[in-house]
């Protein structure tokens, strides 16, 4: 896991890495607890609580066999800050 901050608010956000689609993501409280990222969801506050978390929300949402528009919604969800939910941030694809 590598951080950064948040270029809105300055919270620092873990980001992990999908190992199936090798894309960023944003950790969250929800990552936490082993489910889906909601909107409400905020930023990790201990990162040494966190599962393993293999797949980003996108690839997690379609393992879940979602609908399209749900995958889709949390494949941008999970590339905007927890804290603030307005700034994307930052993610080399
Ligand atoms: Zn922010
Ligand atoms: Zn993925």
């Amino acid at each position: 896991m590598r951080q950064v901050d948040c270029e809105s608010c300055g919270t620092r956000i873990g980001i992990e890495t999908c190992a199936e689609c090798g894309r960023g993501f944003a950790l969250t409280a929800a990552h936490a607890e082993g489910r889906p990222r909601e909107f409400e969801d905020g930023p990790l506050q201990d990162s040494s609580q966190v599962l393993p978390v293999e797949l980003c929300d996108f690839c997690a949402a379609k393992e879940r066999r979602e609908r399209a528009g749900t995958i889709v919604e949390a494949g941008m969800r999970q590339n905007t800050c927890p804290a603030c939910h307005t700034a994307a941030i930052g993610l080399p694809r």
